[in-house]
């Protein structure tokens, strides 16, 4: 079985993010860049299933150089191959998917994973979009999978309960919280993901469909107010709650 997985490389959600000069991107200096905490599940799916029912993953990133980092624990964690599809310019939602859609249809897996979502523009659209360019079946935010003679059944998340669907492979699949517990790589996985090779190729440039046109930050929330210390102060606080914050 072949599985590939989709890795995105995206900024530290702790991290403190600036808007750069240019006011339509963010300042990369002195940002922590991780693995798409989304995409971890992914990963750690395809290892279950090539582990059940034997095979291959294949890891691929779409960006710079900086995201081999992320390749390198994807390889820690036990991926047989790494791809980056090198391109330092920046793409949108639909750019990326079509980078990553001739990627995997040179491949054809049989099985392709993503994260449910990148947390940096959190846009939740690439692995559909995917599916699409593929004119493959999709399930989104899987939280359990299994596989069986050629099919896939897969419980999804909906409000309020758990939806289960089967589906012919092969087949896109987006990864939720839940869906497994990531492994952590192990010591002898990460000396030998150090000297693993990682495959480049240059994805065609593609004309992006939308434009950031700004980007702002959320206005800084003002002082907090202290009424009082004691239980005299009670009576004022409801009414600020209840007149000025609207909450009560
Ligand atoms: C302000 C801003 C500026 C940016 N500038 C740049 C830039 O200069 N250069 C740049 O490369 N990116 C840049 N990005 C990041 C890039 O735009 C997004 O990461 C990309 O569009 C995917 O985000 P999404 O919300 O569409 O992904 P989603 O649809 O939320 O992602 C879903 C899944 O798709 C897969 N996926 C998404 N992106 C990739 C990828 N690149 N490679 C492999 N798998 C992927 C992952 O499995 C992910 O879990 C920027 C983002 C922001 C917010």
């Amino acid at each position: 079985m072949k599985l590939a997985v989709c890795i995105n490389h995206v900024p530290d959600t702790a991290a403190k993010i600036n808007i750069s000069a240019d006011g339509k991107n963010i300042d990369k200096t002195g940002v922590n860049f991780v693995f798409n905490p989304y995409d971890e599940y992914a990963v750690e799916e395809c290892l279950r299933l090539k582990e059940k029912n034997g095979g291959e993953v294949i890891a691929v990133s779409l960006g710079s150089d900086a995201n081999k980092e992320t390749l390198r624990k994807a390889l820690a964690m036990g991926v047989d191959k790494a791809v980056l599809l090198k391109d330092d310019s920046p793409r949108d939602s639909f750019s990326v998917a079509r980078a990553l859609a001739d990627y995997l249809k040179e491949i054809s897996p049989d099985v392709i994973f993503f994260g449910k979502q990148s947390v940096d523009s959190d846009s939740a659209v690439v692995g559909v979009m995917v599916a699409e360019m593929l004119g493959l079946p999709s399930v989104s935010v899987a939280v359990k999978l299994e596989i069986s003679n050629g099919s896939a059944v897969v419980e999804r998340e909906i409000e309020g309960g758990k939806e289960k669907i089967r589906t012919s492979l092969p087949a896109v699949f987006t990864a939720q919280k839940g869906l497994n517990e990531p492994r952590y790589p192990s010591l002898k996985g990460i000396m030998a993901a150090k000297s693993k090779p990682i495959e480049e190729k240059i994805p065609a440039a593609v004309q992006p469909k939308v434009d950031v046109i700004a980007l702002r930050k959320p206005a800084s929330k003002s002082a907090g107010k202290i009424v009082g210390t004691d239980i005299g102060a009670v009576p004022e606080l409801v009414r600020l709650l209840h007149e000025e914050a609207k909450v009560v």
